[in-house]
């Protein structure tokens, strides 16, 4: 038997099929545009699979539906990108892949669940993922459960406190100066004019840049106490961010409470940019088993 997995995000859509041990035997990438013009090519990489596969499961950008009894249950709902505001994506697949079973949920979960299962998640019960890309967005598994209620967490918009030396407002449409609107790819560029890629390792904003995650993880470490958190997206694949995050994280605690060693409980990703890939890939396999 075989899984589905799409990951579909605001730059890209990254499909693929896997096996029982979750070894990717296809994948395909392409550029995020109109659902009109993207969703036919989603659908037809799995139209060649559709009678071997036993289930598809979407990581999505979001914000998205993910109550079953509401109205618009399956849609993205009030994202930034036009096109695909209160796009209907579970029915869609539904009209095309008729019988297939679907499981939906967040990018940033189904990367969670990649780390869980296959990644430096493996052997925990409370796992904690958050992606730091053109957005920031948080996922945080209980005992192989997505924490949520009404619906999905937007952990990526938490308050922060602003760094004493840095005089950005924020970029967030919505609360400025939230861990997003301060710390994710878009709101470095906009600070100081150059994308982070090309900032160089010992330019000062890092240590600022630092001080925020630092943050974000302090904040979920009082809430949830995980055994892990997990910092994947662009802006994380700064090696030299770790230890100034392991320090100014450090520095807010205050020995409050006795932590797990720093570098295993906050660290990269193991599975890098495929953690959401094999996260779908073994959302769906965990569906088919029902
Ligand atoms: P997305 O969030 O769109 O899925 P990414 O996780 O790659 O994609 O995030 C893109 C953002 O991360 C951009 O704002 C980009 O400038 C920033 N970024 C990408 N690579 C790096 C890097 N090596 N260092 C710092 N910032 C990066
Ligand atoms: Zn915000």
């Amino acid at each position: 038997m075989l899984y589905g997995a799409i990951e579909a995000g605001g730059t890209k859509f990254v499909c693929a099929v896997g096996n029982e041990k979750l070894d990717i035997i296809e994948k395909v990438n392409f550029t995020t545009l109109s659902p009109k013009e993207t969703m036919p090519q989603v659908i037809s990489f799995f139209k060649k699979y559709e009678t071997q596969l036993s289930s598809i499961a979407i990581g999505s950008f979001g914000p998205i539906d993910i109550c079953p009894d509401s109205k618009t249950y399956g849609y993205i709902t009030s994202t930034p990108k036009i096109s695909w505001q209160n796009f209907d994506f579970i029915g869609y697949l539904k009209t095309k892949l008729k019988e297939m079973p679907l499981y939906w949920t967040t990018d940033v979960n189904a990367a969670a669940y990649g780390e869980y299962i296959d990644g430096h998640g493996q052997g925990y019960s409370s796992v904690v993922y958050y992606t730091v890309g053109t957005g920031i967005g948080g996922g945080a598994l209980q005992n192989g459960k997505f924490i949520e209620g009404f619906s999905h967490p937007e952990m990526g918009h938490m308050i922060v406190r602003n760094h004493p030396n840095d005089y950005f407002k924020g970029n967030c449409p919505y609360h400025q100066n939230c861990l997003e609107g301060m710390a994710a790819g878009p709101a470095i560029e906009k600070r100081i004019g150059i994308k982070g890629q090309d900032l160089p390792e010992d330019h000062p904003f890092w240590e600022i840049e630092a001080f925020y995650v630092a943050q974000c993880i302090y904040n979920t470490t009082m809430m949830f106490s995980p055994d892990i958190i997990i910092l994947g997206g662009g802006v994380m694949k700064q090696v030299h961010l770790q230890t100034k995050i392991h320090h100014e994280f450090k520095k807010i605690m205050n020995n409050y409470v006795d932590l797990p060693p720093i570098e295993k409980y906050i660290v990269f990703p193991k599975l890098g940019d495929q953690a959401g890939i094999i996260g779908c890939l073994g959302l769906a396999k965990k569906i088919a088993s029902f």
